[in-house]
């Protein structure tokens, strides 16, 4: 099963994710938790990465793509993968597909967190407060928030005509999240 969830930034995808592979056993692949360990690492991609990040816009499609590459026989190894935060962007998204169909493999569910992005503002707002991340910051939220509704929810029509997206009201609480995405995935298991 490889799942993808969808859903601007702060929407709870990670927690999400998370939770998924501590009850599955599923690989999450977060192209932001590869990233931020590549500036953690101090590696020459994590440096090439880090003013991009913390204004909040994307870094470059080969990089994520590339990224994704590598982990992929893991999360096979493992019976599926939980895409968190990828893809971002049609061009992501279409190499998403060529690498899996490559495998024998293919995206099986998307699941689409619906937010009040007002309350994304909130969400973030504490999120700064509490982990002090730099691109939380309210000006690089917003560019965060724009690259969402610019480059990535164009992809919502994508996986929707392919029958693949379901939407789950994200401002719920988390349980209840959980519990829509435990039915969708059974659904479609
Ligand atoms: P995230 O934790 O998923 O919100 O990602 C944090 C930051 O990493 C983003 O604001 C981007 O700068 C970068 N990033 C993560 N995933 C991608 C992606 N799929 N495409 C481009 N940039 C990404």
């Amino acid at each position: 099963m490889n799942l993808i969830l969808f859903g601007p930034p702060a929407a709870g995808k990670g927690t999400q994710a998370k939770r998924l592979v501590t009850e599955r056993g599923m690989v999450q692949l977060s192209t932001g938790d590869m990233l931020r360990a590549a500036r953690t690492s101090g590696s020459e991609l994590g440096q090439r990465v880090a003013g991009i990040m913390d204004r909040g816009e994307l870094v470059s499609d080969d990089i994520v793509i590339a990224l994704i590459e590598e982990k992929l026989p893991e999360a096979e190894a493992a019976g599926g993968a939980i895409f968190d935060g990828f893809p971002r962007t049609v061009a992501q998204a279409q190499a998403l597909d060529d690498m899996l169909q490559r495998r024998g493999a293919k995206i099986d569910l998307v699941v689409r967190l619906v937010v009040d992005p007002q309350a994304l503002m909130a969400r973030i707002a504490k999120r700064f407060e509490a982990e002090g991340r730099a691109d939380d910051n309210p000006d690089a939220f917003k560019v965060r928030l724009d690259a969402y509704m610019t480059q990535t929810a164009p992809l919502l029509p994508y996986y929707r005509e392919q029958g693949k997206l379901h939407e789950v009201d994200g401002m719920a609480d988390i349980a209840v999240v959980a519990q829509e995405i435990d039915r969708t995935l059974g659904e479609t298991a």
